[in-house]
């Protein structure tokens, strides 16, 4: 039996053994009291499974007196948008995003939009752990009201910060694989009004994923091979519910999805410089081009939220995550695979150049990425060691442990949503990332009680 997985942005688990409508009933009753009884709009990605949890969230919130305003099958930053547009106040989005079809979620979004904070999860968790959450009585039960408008308003937005006409001159041909997830709604369509060539993969939205939905380059082949075959000039990837892009180029090579974000940041910059915002985990390459253009560039926690909030509160000009997250403040303050994409397509026609010569100006590095099994508890004693070992400005706790060296760095935390640790290192070559992550392993053995 698995267990479920409770973070501050929402609760996730293995649908029919950890997450089942007990459970979205009992969170989304929570919510609703949190909300205290307001409007919430509620919507999912393609999973099969969401049928029965959209009911579950329904009838949670509306036990707590909510009007609950339904938008269906929605991408993530679609639906996160419209809760902002609506003035409503707050939204509940049933997505197992990038997790495997078995997986699903309910994540809680806040009247502007964004994912609760993490002191708000933390209440929310404690309404949650209530012996018993305060329902409203009969007469009190508000309906469930259908909104069709949450891609329109999105895919307005989008075009309304991108250059349309530029991008119509070009005529590019574009490959789209939305995993048959709610992606397939609106990007075929965004594409369309940008004047592109459309060539639809996977763009069914029904739930049956053809390939596992994170956009990583070990599940892009089909997408590398019909971009090749095509001729189009880019290939494009989401998530299960489209806060996520990964490219491919004109060649059909699939870089890591921190591209997206690496491309899109050297694009805002060149025109508009300012502050850059990502996490601890994501590649130094960013860090490089931000300082190309004199730009700061701030690290937060890992988790978007944390990314979101620094960059509203900072103002910053463009940020992300290096899983192809990007966020475009001019849209909002969440991770949007479908506006990333339409900027993509903006870069592309200003620079006149393939997006394989666009790759290659990246600044080169090597990452590797594991999990492992690492007790949370053993992490004041790997900090022990640590600090032991290294100086006080080449270490960072805000998330975990970071060690900067000149050679590389190494990120080792906890997960936020798995039972694991993970361990990242990175450097110029393979070969020191390797020796980089040994190091992290001899120091992981050496804490263990
Ligand atoms: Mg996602």
């Amino acid at each position: 039996m698995s267990s479920l997985l409770i973070s501050a942005s929402g609760v996730r688990g293995i649908v029919g053994e950890a997450l089942t409508p007990e459970v979205a009933v009992r969170f989304s009753a929570a919510f609703g009291r949190f909300v205290k009884g307001g409007a919430v709009v509620v919507g999912s990605d393609t999973r099969t499974s969401n049928e029965m949890f959209r009911y579950a969230v329904f009838s949670g919130l509306l036990s707590t007196g909510c009007t609950v305003i339904d938008v269906g099958i929605c991408p993530t930053p679609s639906l996160q948008l419209l809760v902002e547009s609506l003035g409503a106040d707050g939204g509940v989005a049933i997505t197992g995003s990038h997790n495997p079809v078995e997986w699903n979620a309910l994540k809680f979004i806040r009247g502007d939009g964004l994912f609760l904070y993490p002191e708000e999860g933390e209440r929310l968790l404690q309404i949650y752990q209530e012996d018993r959450i305060r329902r409203v009585a009969w007469d009190r039960i508000r309906k469930v009201r259908r909104e069709e408008s949450a891609i329109e308003n999105h895919i307005r937005r989008i075009l309304s910060v991108v250059d349309r006409e530029k991008i119509k001159r070009k005529g590019f041909k574009v490959v789209i694989d939305a995993c048959n997830g709610a992606g397939a709604l609106i990007s075929p369509e965004v594409l369309r009004r940008l004047g592109c060539k459309v060539i639809k993969l996977n763009c069914e939205p029904n739930g049956i994923f053809p390939h596992p939905p994170e956009p990583v380059p070990s599940n892009l082949g089909e997408l590398s091979r019909v971009v090749r075959n095509e001729g189009a000039d880019i290939g494009f990837a989401h998530d299960a519910d489209a806060d996520r892009v990964a490219l491919v180029s004109e060649k059909g090579e699939v870089p890591p999805p921190h591209y997206s974000l690496l491309l899109a940041t050297r694009f805002v910059l060149s025109r508009k410089p300012g502050t850059v915002v990502t996490n601890l985990s994501t590649t130094q390459a960013l860090e490089d081009i931000a300082k190309e253009y004199n730009c700061e560039l701030i690290r937060t926690k890992v988790g978007d939220i944390y990314v979101s909030r620094c960059m509203r509160e900072k103002k910053a000009t463009i940020g992300g995550e290096g899983n192809g997250g990007v966020i475009i403040p001019e849209v909002h303050y969440a991770r949007d695979g479908i506006a990333a994409m339409a900027l993509l397509l903006e870069y592309l026609a200003t620079c006149q150049r393939p997006v394989s010569e666009l790759i290659k100006e990246v600044p080169r590095y090597y990452m590797i990425q594991k999990k492992v099994k690492f007790p949370r508890e053993n992490f004041p004693s790997l900090e022990g060691n640590l600090k032991r070992k290294f100086k006080e400005d080449e270490l960072n706790f805000l998330d975990g442990v970071r060690i900067n060296l000149k050679e590389g760095w190494i990120h080792i935390r906890a997960s936020g949503t798995e039972p694991v640790t993970r361990i990242i290192s990175e450097a110029r070559t393979k070969e020191k990332a390797q020796a980089l992550y040994n190091l992290a392993l001899e120091y992981l053995k050496l804490s263990r009680k």
